[in-house]
């Protein structure tokens, strides 16, 4: 399928940012965006990049009313040279996939939505801010777009990427989060849809940041919702722990986002020679190798951030310092690594990194 551009007229075009230390996160998107339609019995049509403009929906538009709605969140990178690198890009397009399987929403061909990031990215390769740790986010949704009223699967759907510039996430260091154990609210079950980036999920999950961030905490960590006992995830971020000389983290039990970001963590730790446990891990266990003194580090993987130290864990009224609040330096070495690796500032072993714009084509004389 040939995606046709449809350039925005330059007299239409906004002034980029020019303070990328201002960039913040999510804020800003560029010139054009990328959309296909799909109909039941046709499949997708129309794929095209077009000026960014807003979307005309049907009040009642499926996707207002019962949530058939899907994203996925990945960066684009500058390297020195000026080269345009994706970090693992296979990985979110296999999980959106994964997700619109789980919504009984069509899926979207691998190529088709790989060559339709490349293309936008590189239409809007000006946009890419180019200080250290500054990147383009990518936002890839589905939506479903049949106008009916009852419950059952849509038969017309839009799937869309926008991009935007976004800054460093620790333009001033890093900054060791504070976590709010949650026993009384739930983010997702097992058997549910905690697995795949369904926008409800971020719904049911506002009530209780609310609260945590209303006493002071960054997020919620949030436990098993049957028993209310086993360490899930935080925010948009999976969850680390350093016990003795063990790298622990929740094992995929169904109700957890498999983290592109996660899954490099675990690569990277286990090829710098250290010892990566996924299992289930108790908030009592966290809470008395705490006390013990065998908890040395927890830290949060995700896109956004890469890897977010935690320095704070609240359970029960009390608030447990780890590593004396600061950043540990397993959490630091791993952040540092990946930076690279997403940068091209050094090998990447794994193969992770896609090219998709050479440096000398764009490199700054
Ligand atoms: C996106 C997300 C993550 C992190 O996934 P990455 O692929 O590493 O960005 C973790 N948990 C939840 C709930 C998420 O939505």
């Amino acid at each position: 399928m040939e995606i046709k551009i449809k350039k925005a007229p330059l007299k239409n075009r906004k002034t980029k940012p020019t303070d990328e230390t201002k960039l913040g996160f999510g804020k800003v998107f560029t010139d054009h965006f990328f959309n296909v339609k799909y109909k039941e019995g046709k499949g997708w049509y129309e794929p095209v990049i077009e000026p960014y403009r807003k979307l005309q929906l049907d009040p009642t538009a499926m996707c207002l009313h019962y949530a058939q709605e899907i994203f996925e969140g990945l960066k684009a990178y500058r390297g020195q040279d000026g080269a345009i690198y994706l970090f693992r890009p296979q990985e979110n397009i296999k999980r959106m996939n994964s997700s619109a399987e789980r919504l009984c929403m069509p899926t979207i061909d691998e190529n088709l939505f790989m060559e339709a990031m490349k293309k936008l990215i590189i239409l809007e390769k000006d946009w890419i801010p180019r200080g250290v740790g500054t990147s383009m986010y990518i936002r890839p949704t589905m939506i479903a777009t049949e106008a009916a009223l009852g419950v059952h699967p849509a038969n017309e759907y839009l799937f869309f990427i926008v991009v935007g510039p976004v800054g460093a996430y620790y333009a001033s260091g890093f900054a060791p989060t504070k976590m709010f154990v949650s026993e009384e609210y739930s983010r997702a079950v097992r058997g549910g849809i905690g697995h795949i980036k369904a926008a409800g999920n971020y719904a049911a999950s506002l009530y209780a940041s609310k609260i945590a961030t209303g006493m002071g905490y960054t997020q919620v960590l949030w436990l098993d919702s049957s028993e209310k006992r086993y360490v899930e995830e935080v925010g948009t971020s999976n969850i680390f722990f350093v016990i003795g000389d063990e790298l622990v983290t929740p094992h995929l039990g169904g109700s957890i986002l498999p983290g592109v970001t996660r899954n490099s963590v675990i690569k990277l730790a286990k090829h710098l020679g250290i010892k990566v446990v996924e299992r289930q891990i108790s908030i009592d266990e966290v809470i008395a190798a705490s006390k013990n003194g065998s908890l040395k580090e927890s830290f949060a993987s995700g896109t956004a951030a890469v890897v977010s130290p935690v320095g704070h864990i609240h359970f029960r009224g009390k608030e447990y310092a780890i590593n004396g609040g600061k950043t540990g330096a397993l959490a630091e070495k791993l952040y540092n690594e990946i930076l690279q690796i997403q940068y091209g500032l050094k090998d990447d072993p794994f193969g992770w990194r896609v090219k998709i714009l050479d440096g000398k084509k764009t490199a700054k004389k």
